[in-house]
């Protein structure tokens, strides 16, 4: 997943727990193979070289995630889109290369959820288009956390905090006392801005502070507006609070780029969902649920 995994739990029987633990890593490790666009020989790079030309078929899990993808869509007036990546696929931030003004333009066609089409009855993709693409990197860690709590559950396993890069789903607290889950400084490596108690929920963050470089003032990074094809400029980080960690990563990337008041605006009609946003100035704003600390 282009990211760091880690896992805490707890286990009457060391050696049970010691089980647990790998099958968590062999269950992201799966998930991985199934959704990253990085291998030519995943089901959704099968998707991406073929869907344009014939329906694909995607197998019952990785369908559910593309449908759920596409409903956030749906919810988000398409801030969130997995189409991005027509456009996202030319920055490579290790590189510190981006598209060209043109390369926008001409790939800025290619973005819109509604080229992606689902059957249900045989779990096929097929694109509308030639050239759409797409790439789960805003909702697959949250998949990916939210499994690796099952896993750990399914191993009789009670208490369990299990992260991927921005995406952490918690399993009950932490033995007596609440987990204490850090939202990161999104300007100082390091400095926590706020931490929150949270017990049996979700927390994603996305920031502009994971996969960047910057040049000429500017801080070109991995989340794209999609009407635009360049990376969202409002705020800093959007970190979205919640029982499921497929819908808290997806809405995590949705509200950064919505910005401020249509984000925390749609965070307040989900009644199970809370979002902390951090602006451009450091600026925290909470949705209504939180009260913010004095
Ligand atoms: P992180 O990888 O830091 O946890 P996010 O959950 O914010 O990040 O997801 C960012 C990723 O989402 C990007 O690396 C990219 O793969 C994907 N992405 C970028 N822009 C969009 C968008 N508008 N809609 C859906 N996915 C996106
Ligand atoms: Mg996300």
């Amino acid at each position: 997943m282009g990211t760091e995994v880690s896992v805490f739990l707890w286990h009457d029987d060391p050696l049970r727990g010691e089980q647990a633990v790998a099958a968590i890593f062999a269950e992201v490790a799966r998930l991985d193979n199934l959704m990253s666009t990085y291998k030519d020989d995943s089901r959704i790079s099968a998707i991406n070289r073929d869907a344009a030309t014939a329906p694909v078929d995607a197998g019952g899990e990785l369908f559910g995630l593309i449908q759920r993808s596409l409903d956030i869509s749906v919810l988000t007036l398409g801030a969130f889109d997995i189409t991005y990546d027509s456009v996202g696929q030319h920055y490579d931030f290790r590189e510190r290369e981006r598209p060209d003004e043109d390369t926008i333009a001409r790939e800025l066609e290619l973005i819109d959820y509604r080229f992606v089409e689902l059957n249900t009855a045989d779990r096929t993709v097929s694109f509308r288009r030639e050239g759409v693409r797409i790439n789960l990197g805003g909702i697959a860690k949250g998949y990916a956390v939210e499994r690796g709590i099952e896993v750990a559950r399914r191993h009789g396993v009670r208490h369990a905090r299990v992260t991927a890069g921005g995406d952490t789903r918690l399993l009950g607290d932490r033995r007596g006392t609440p987990w204490m889950v850090g939202i990161q400084d999104p300007r100082e490596e390091g400095r926590v801005a706020v931490t929150i108690p949270m017990e049996n929920e979700a927390i994603s963050t996305s920031g502009d502070y994971e996969r960047y470089f910057d040049e000429d003032g500017e801080r070109y990074h991995h989340i794209i507006t999609p009407t635009t094809g360049a990376p969202a400029g409002e705020v800093h980080s959007a970190t979205i609070i919640g029982p499921d960690a497929v819908i808290t990563d997806a809405l995590s990337t949705s509200v950064f780029v919505m910005g401020v008041d249509p984000g925390l605006k749609l965070i307040s009609t989900l009644p199970d969902y809370e979002g902390i946003v951090i602006d451009a100035e450091g600026q925290m704003y909470y949705s209504d649920g939180l009260q913010s600390p004095q």
